[in-house]
């Protein structure tokens, strides 16, 4: 059994944490530093939180290269709230965006924003049940458009963006990266907008980040709610109220420990092994199959399917048994998903892959 009886826990959120980082919240769990108490008894106003909000920015801006012309506030609402916010503060000029409809986020966040604006579905792989990245080519791009949104890696479905689409010239991309941002190097400088809830890669629920281009701060309408414009965290070091102050604590040991193995260079090298063992296993077994287009498949929520609903349901359960967790895929979807979130050790992989090879031979 592993340290702590704890399981591999394939959830795809709120999902697995290092243990680094656990061991380390525990170690200041009742006095910080010396400070005499703990993080979440804190005022966010003290030197001491300063601190590790400040060091928290820092290590991320240093883990994805961000450059100094984009803000990095801590939020809060999850993914779910930049839907609202990304339209209310982007539509500015033409009041028109595209939208790539790759799965259930995406659908939602282009649903909310036809409420401010006119929002152009380029293309959706829904007639699909989203197992693919749809290709658009520029041509059908709207170019005045305020902005361009993707979801860039589908939790629900299993897709994942593996290559940035070229934008228009004065159009900002703006991405969704809830269950992949840190798993895999960007260049931030191809985005005008990043936006994750935190716990599927990063941390606890209760914070999302939003890495934003400097310019595109300032543009929402006099009607927006004062917490939905981003330009009044960035003015205010996202304190313009109380952040959620002990998930970013979290989050910034999440960094630390991203440092730690080598930055997220390393962590796509590893990611990338983990879901070549997940894929060629299922590739190769007689009774299971990966229902999504090779080439757009996730590293890190990967879909598997029996065909067989009791089958899927008994392999969820014996599964369990041997301490693998949370493989049941979203109830949207059925069948199985893995989430192999940064997290998730190649040993934790290994163990499935063997457990998928025995029960193949099992049950084919
Ligand atoms: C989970 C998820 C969301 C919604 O996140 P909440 O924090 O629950 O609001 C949005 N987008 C993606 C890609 C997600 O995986």
């Amino acid at each position: 059994m592993r340290e702590y009886d704890r399981v591999y826990n394939f959830s795809a959120g709120p999902s697995q944490m290092p243990l680094w980082v656990l061991e380390e919240a525990q170690k200041d769990m009742l006095n910080y530093h010396g400070t005499g108490m703990s993080v979440m008894e804190m005022s966010h106003r003290s030197k001491d939180y300063q601190a590790i909000i400040d060091r928290a920015e820092a290590d991320l801006r240093d883990v994805m290269g961000i450059p100094d012309n984009y803000k990095v506030l801590f939020l809060q609402g999850g993914g779910f709230m930049q839907f609202s916010m990304v339209p209310l503060n982007l539509f500015r000029k033409s009041m028109k965006a595209d939208y790539v409809v790759t799965g259930g986020w995406a659908k939602k966040a282009a649903k909310e924003a036809t409420k401010f604006g006119e929002v152009k579905i380029l293309a959706s792989s829904e007639e699909k049940t989203f197992s693919y990245i749809p290709k658009v080519p520029q041509s059908e791009y709207t170019p005045d458009a305020d902005y361009f949104y993707i979801c860039h890696n589908n939790t629900l479905y299993g897709t994942q963006w593996k290559k940035t689409p070229e934008m228009l010239p004065g159009v900002p991309l703006v991405a969704d990266m809830s269950s992949d941002i840190l798993s895999t190097e960007v260049n931030v400088a191809d985005y005008g907008l990043i936006f994750a809830g935190a716990q599927k890669n990063l941390g606890p629920a209760g914070v999302t980040i939003a890495i934003i281009r400097e310019d595109l701060i300032g543009h929402a309408g006099p009607k927006t709610p004062i917490l939905l414009d981003y330009k009044t965290q960035a003015e205010a070091g996202s304190m313009f109220n109380t952040p959620p102050t002990y998930g970013i604590y979290i989050a910034g040991l999440m960094f630390q420990w991203i440092k730690s193995v080598g930055g997220v260079k390393e962590l796509q090298k590893v990611n990338e092994k983990k879901a070549k063992l997940f894929y060629d296993a299922i590739d190769e077994s007689a009774l299971f199959t990966c229902p999504t287009a090779k080439e757009d498949r996730s590293n890190m929520n990967c879909l598997f399917v029996t065909g067989n609903a009791d089958l899927d349901k008994k392999f969820v359960a014996e599964a369990k048994e041997e301490g693998l967790v949370n493989l049941a895929g979203h109830r949207s979807v059925g069948g199985m998903r893995a989430s192999l979130y940064n997290a998730m050790p190649y040993e934790g992989v290994e163990k499935l892959v063997d457990f998928i090879h025995r029960f193949d031979k099992a049950n084919k």
